[in-house]
């Protein structure tokens, strides 16, 4: 990191993204002093050699410069962190390593440099991994030298210096904008909005404000904005001059895109690319692209606006878009067997996830449940058209089943009755989905166990035939 050579920097959360920041602080000449409320978190840092020191005690801010504060702990609600609130109290700077991050760029001098480093932020409710990996692998794919990090990928601050015309594409969730004090990409990618995480930012406004930050005044060069809701719509109107600003690209796959800007929509999978009102690119997305759903078509669409913007030609963008496999635990189809499909949507927590699911497939044998989020099942009840039954999971089961008015469900609880009772109901043409429309914690440690716990479970349903 630049910018903190010879400072007393306070590092609170020694978590994986905690350690990185205090050896990147290290490394640029700051000295980091740590801590974690957890003592084997501290332990850990001390055998590397980093100083910890109790952040929450009287005075402990004395001769330090700044607070970088981790990801995973909510500052302000719903509960403020004491720490937090002690630097608060003294002055000092709250920060964290996505601004260290931009402040780092920001003092780097590229003089050398025949083409300046990009950075590519992408931010939204859902659909970020997706699109920030689709976006690194058509950079890769095409040539480019990329970098992904973030919430995906590597630390942010464990990148390698990018070369020339590199770029860095960073996924960044609104735990990490709403603290970062330098938010500077040259292009910002905002995918879409629904309620989510509403416990940390005090509701929607405050949700839609951390995302917001990014698109502020004197932001971004481009900005890549979903318009299928009104907050995108009004994001983009906010950033663009007039109508004809090419700052602006406006993508969706809801709606088509009318207007003198620069636009990429999808309509029944065919992405057209718009600029003053001519058409100036199109890719057949059922052809070239592996991934299912409406959703996934966003994906597509903003990333290859970003590709765009970075200079990418709309046949490169295409021919990557061939190659590119999809994440694991996103809409990833595990196995064919007897006709039918199983389908791995575990990262679906939320309603608007699962809904995109459930109406990207026909004939649907639904695994869902799980620890629930605020906001309630409402939501989902409109996409349930093609679900022949739910198989409910998760410790609350019977309490998650009666709200599926309308569908028929079953209470399994746990995920091997779940997809036998699944698999042996299920007829060729089915698809038996997991989209849980919630938190896994109550059951599993994280969505990816979940996700392979279903994989076992079919594994074991599919083996020898
Ligand atoms: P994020 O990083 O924002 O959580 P992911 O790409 O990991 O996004 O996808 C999260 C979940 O949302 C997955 O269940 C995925 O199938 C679904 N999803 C992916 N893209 C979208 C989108 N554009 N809109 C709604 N849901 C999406």
């Amino acid at each position: 990191v630049k910018g903190v050579d010879g400072l007393r920097i306070a590092v609170l959360g020694l978590g994986r993204s905690g350690l990185i920041a205090a050896r990147a602080l290290r490394a640029g000449g700051a000295e980091p002093v740590c801590w974690d409320d957890n003592p084997a978190a501290r332990d850990k840092a001390e055998a590397e050699g980093f100083a910890t020191s109790d952040l929450s005690r009287p005075g402990a801010f004395e001769g330090i410069a700044s607070l970088i504060v981790s990801p995973g702990i909510p500052h302000l609600y719903p509960q403020p962190n004491p720490v937090i609130a002690a630097a608060l109290d003294e002055g000092i700077p709250v920060d964290n390593d996505i601004g260290l991050f931009f402040r780092s760029v920001g003092e780097t001098d590229w003089s050398d440099y025949e083409v300046e480093p990009k950075v590519v932020t992408v931010t939204g409710s859902n659909g970020k991994s997706t699109t920030s990996a689709l976006i690194h692998h058509v950079l890769t794919a095409a040539g480019r030298e990329s970098q992904l990090a973030g919430n995906i990928g590597r630390g942010v601050l464990d990148i390698d210096p990018p070369g020339d015309g590199g770029v860095v594409v960073l996924e960044l969730s609104s735990y990490q904008t709403d603290l970062a004090r330098a938010l500077t990409p040259d292009v910002a990618v905002f995918t879409n909005l629904s309620p989510d995480h509403l416990d940390r930012h005090a509701g929607l406004g405050g949700y839609f404000a951390a995302k917001r930050r990014l698109f502020a005044e004197g932001g971004p060069d481009r900005a890549v904005i979903g318009v299928d809701e009104m907050e995108g719509r009004y994001l983009a109107n906010q950033m663009a001059e007039g109508p004809g600003d090419d700052r602006v690209i406006r993508v969706s796959s809801a709606r088509k895109l009318t207007g003198a800007g620069w636009l990429v929509y999808a309509r029944k999978g065919f992405l057209t690319e718009w600029r003053k009102s001519r058409q100036v690119g199109s890719i057949d997305l059922r052809e070239v692209m592996g991934l299912p759903g409406a959703h996934n078509h966003q994906n597509a669409c903003a990333a290859y606006a970003a590709c765009r913007t970075l200079g990418l030609a709309p046949r490169a963008i295409e021919t990557a878009f061939h190659s590119f496999g999809g994440l694991p635990h996103r809409s990833q189809t595990i196995a064919e067997h007897g006709g039918v499909r199983y389908v791995n949507d575990s990262k679906a927590t939320n309603v608007d996830s699962a809904a995109k699911a459930l109406e990207a497939f026909t004939r649907i044998r639904w695994i869902c449940g799980g620890l629930e989020k605020e906001g309630g099942l409402e939501g989902l009840l409109p996409s349930t058209k093609s679900v022949l039954k739910a198989y409910v999971i998760g410790r609350e089961a019977a309490q998650f089943a009666v709200q599926l008015r309308g569908v028929e469900s079953e209470v399994c609880t746990d995920m091997a009755t779940a997809v036998a009772r699944a698999s042996a109901e299920a007829e060729p043409g089915d698809t038996v989905l997991l989209a849980p429309a919630a938190a896994s914690f109550d059951q599993y440690d994280s969505f990816e166990r979940r996700g392979e716990d279903f994989t076992a479970q079919v594994a074991k349903v599919t083996a020898g035939g």
